[in-house]
């Protein structure tokens, strides 16, 4: 894949970058490495005064890199000036918690150990590369960056390669808020170049948000090298409504979790599985909600879905309803691409989906939600764990006891209750099956890239 601007809503490409070549690759690696080595010694007071420098510099520039991140990907500039927003108050927030997360933890009881004092002390372990994706430009970097950093990590960015602007901004943020030169930087380069990369014996470990090819690609080379990974990957969430919900408001909801970044989130909720004595009533209202969106120019002030990010996008959307319909699914509302220039792809309500469908299990990365009706929770439950993927998932219902069992029983790294699935920086964030493993977020993702030592003093 060329590493290019193209505008989504026009598909014109408006810019072309090289690839570092083998010799520019090394010289980051080493400069990384060698930052690494004093960058590991400055305290947390220090690393967190340079990322309130980063934060502060990104409400600056918000508007800018928002117009950014909608030529390059699509979102609209209203959701792209949201993602800048969450991105400063990520940094300030590993700017102010990351010291208590990683503070030394003390046995209780170091006799049982035989030892006057033991704990266990997180230290970075190195250079780490992150590996990330085009639907969040900024958010998903800086959920993997300011806790890195604050950790004492440094870190290397393979963007992907139809953002490299967001890309070359990131590394550049973090250099003039002050960081050392080396503790991040962004290495423009294809996929096929990431493996000599990860088999660097300097490169410690490596994130990647993506999707599952490129997920076990760089699993399996780290597998091979021994080194650490955290992978978050694809996701096909649930969005379930019981008859006690508040089917108004679930509806409003079910939108916008499955319409958010013109339906391009790993979290966004893609299959919505209503129980029958509620399923005409939120049937009607989300698609009668879905129909009434506004798609368009992404840089307007009243549009809600912008267009799919790739050409190649709308064609898997294209396909996965093409087959749901051959195999007589039954579309309520959109399904139609918008003519003309840009990826446009409409809000798209199916219902009548069978598991012969590849609807049914594949990920439809775009505003194509499906309708399922259910007799009962048990059956509600079993549809929502159908799937490989483990990443979210929501329940609507004001029942305790049922409240109770879906928190127990979805099988996902996230359940919310009423409430639609969104990563914050204070909870972690993960997912289980083919959605991945580890977490980024809170005071356990932070200790993901960390070597957790066992001191134990006689
Ligand atoms: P993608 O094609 O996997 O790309 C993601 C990143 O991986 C890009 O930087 C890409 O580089 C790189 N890449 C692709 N194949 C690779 C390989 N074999 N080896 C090394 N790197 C490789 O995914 P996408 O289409 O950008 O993103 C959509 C997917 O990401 C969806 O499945 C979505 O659910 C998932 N996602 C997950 C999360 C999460 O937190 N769990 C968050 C957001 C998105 P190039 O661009 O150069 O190909």
């Amino acid at each position: 894949m060329a590493i290019q601007t193209i505008n989504p809503a026009t598909g014109a490409v408006l810019k072309t970058f090289d690839p570092l070549s083998a010799d520019e690759i090394d010289a980051k690696i080493a400069r990384a490495a060698e930052t690494f080595t004093s960058y590991r010694r400055t305290t947390f007071a220090e690393r967190a005064g340079l990322l309130r420098a980063a934060a502060d510099l990104l409400d600056a520039e918000r508007r800018d890199i928002a117009v950014t991140m909608t030529t390059e990907m699509g979102k609209t500039l209203a959701s792209a000036e949201a993602e800048a927003a969450k991105c400063a108050k990520g940094l300030r927030f590993y700017a102010e918690h990351a010291e208590a997360f990683l503070a030394d933890e003390p046995l209780d009881d170091p006799a049982a150990v035989g030892a006057s004092r033991a704990f266990a002390r997180y230290q970075p372990l190195g250079v780490v590369l992150a590996v990330m994706p085009w639907n969040f430009p900024l958010w998903q970097v800086t959920r993997f960056a300011a806790p890195a950093l604050m950790a004492g990590n440094v870190g290397l960015l393979k963007h992907a390669s139809n953002v490299p602007q967001c890309a070359l901004y990131l590394g550049d943020l973090f250099a003039r808020a002050g960081f050392p030169e080396g503790a991040f930087q962004t290495l423009l380069i294809s996929a096929r170049q990431v493996e000599a990369v990860l088999r660097d014996p300097r490169v410690a470990a490596a994130a990647v948000t993506g999707s599952e090819p490129a997920g076990q690609s760089v699993a399996s080379i780290c597998g091979d090298e021994i080194k650490k990974t955290v992978l978050e990957l694809g996701g096909s969430d649930p969005f379930v409504v019981m008859p006690s919900a508040d089917l108004e408001r679930a509806a409003t909801v079910a939108v916008t979790a499955r319409c958010q970044n013109n339906g391009q989130s790993c979290i966004a909720a893609k299959r919505f599985i209503v129980h029958e004595d509620a399923y005409a009533e939120f049937a009607r209202l989300f698609t009668e909600k879905m129909a009434a969106l506004t798609v368009g120019d992404p840089m307007a002030a009243g549009t809600d879905v912008g267009p799919i990010a790739t050409e190649q996008g709308r064609v898997d959307l294209e396909e996965l309803l093409a087959d749901a319909v051959a195999k007589g699914a039954t579309v309520l509302c959109g399904g139609k691409s918008q003519e003309g220039p840009g990826w446009f792809f409409p809000p798209t309500v199916v219902a009548d989906v069978t598991d012969a469908m590849r609807l049914h299990l594949e990920e439809a990365f775009g505003p194509l939600a499906t309708l399922y009706r259910v007799p009962d929770l048990d059956a509600a439950l079993e549809i929502a764990n159908a799937t490989t993927f483990g990443l979210g998932s929501n329940a609507w219902t004001n029942d305790p006891a049922e409240q109770d069992r879906f928190a127990n029983e979805l099988v996902a790294g996230a359940v919310f209750i009423n409430g639609m699935t969104t990563s914050y920086p204070e909870l972690p964030f993960g997912g289980v099956k083919r959605s991945g493993y580890g977490r980024e977020l809170g005071a356990v993702g932070i200790r993901e890239f960390c070597n957790q030592k066992s001191v134990w003093v006689g």
